[in-house]
């Protein structure tokens, strides 16, 4: 089995959860895997490695959990986009419709600078909804995104063609 196969077997796909209808992609086993996380973190972070990022920007809470690891990987800082009311200090938010619910996301307004360029990292894009919020916060700061790494892409929600298209941001998946 080759690597991709291998992280693959790993996901579990669980039907009608968070509710009736959807088919949630379960990564738990993946970061419990102690093959399998170092091994996705690392070719996440390869796949930026000459990009020149500064800073990697991931959202609560799944977006941590990939995000910090590949920060550290590139030898960047990483910044968090919280849910509403957890950062102490002056915050940018965007609103967002999840596919299942909406929900805000906020950054501390001193988090980047417009001379960083920023990778964004999450677990998975399903509509997109979710890095769409992140580069409207990136946006205000008026940084370079130079782009947007998944673990999982469910490419017929259309996430990585709308980042595409929308925003001219490039967007790599490893499953
Ligand atoms: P989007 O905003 O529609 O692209 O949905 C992606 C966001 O929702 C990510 O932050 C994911 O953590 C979460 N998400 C949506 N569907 C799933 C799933 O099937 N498994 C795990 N996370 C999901």
């Amino acid at each position: 089995m080759d690597e991709i196969e291998y992280l693959k077997s790993c996901v579990k796909s669980i039907k009608d959860f968070p509710k009736s209808g959807i088919v949630f992609r379960d990564i738990t086993s993946v970061c419990e895997n102690p093959e399998a996380f170092p091994l996705i973190c690392k070719k996440m972070a390869e796949l930026y490695a000459d990009a020149g990022i500064t800073k990697v920007v991931g959202s609560e809470a799944r977006g941590f959990v990939f995000g910090a690891p590949v920060a550290a990987l590139l030898g960047c800082g990483f910044v968090m986009a919280r849910k509403p009311g957890k950062l102490p200090r002056e915050v940018y938010s965007e609103s967002y419709e999840l596919e299942y619910g909406t929900n805000v996301l906020e950054m501390h307004q001193d988090a980047i600078s417009s001379d960083d360029r920023i990778l964004i990292v999450d677990d998975l894009i399903a509509t997109g909804g979710t890095v769409e919020a992140q580069i409207k916060l990136v946006n205000r700061f008026n940084a370079t995104i130079a782009g947007a790494v998944f673990a999982i892409s469910l490419p017929d929600l259309g996430g990585v063609e709308m980042l595409k298209n929308r925003y001219g941001v490039d967007s790599r998946c490893i499953m």
